[in-house]
């Protein structure tokens, strides 16, 4: 029996989950996937400036989960930019927060943060 896997915990989905470099026709082989737990670590650690152990406590993960993933997430960020790729933020292995605004420092930067 495999071990189950614990889920990351995320406070939202991005308003638009698709990005592309203008000027230019893409073929499926251009599209870099990322999870959005990934983007969740982008979202806390680079947008709201929290460090790894924070985000850690808000996903409810290992800090060891979220080094993993903030490091594919950057690096596919990368790709994008330097090889001038789309992104499609889509899928993954996660829950949606379920605490209440107020009580939750994600959600609550979120709101506050705007664009989620
Ligand atoms: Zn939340």
């Amino acid at each position: 029996m495999p071990r189950p896997r614990k889920q990351k915990r995320i406070c939202g989905m991005p308003s638009c989950g698709t990005f592309a470099p203008c000027g230019r026709e893409y073929t499926e082989k251009d599209v870099v996937l990322m999870s959005l737990e990934e983007y969740e670590t982008i979202r806390l650690i680079d947008y709201h400036n929290m460090d790894q152990t924070q985000c850690a406590e808000e996903m409810g993960v290992a800090r060891s989960t979220v080094q993993r993933l903030y490091t594919d997430a950057r690096r596919k960020i990368a790709e994008c930019l330097v090889e001038s790729r789309m992104l499609s933020i889509t899928g993954g292995d996660y829950t949606l927060c379920a605490k209440r605004k107020d009580q939750c420092e994600g959600c609550r930067r979120r709101r506050l943060g705007g664009g989620f």
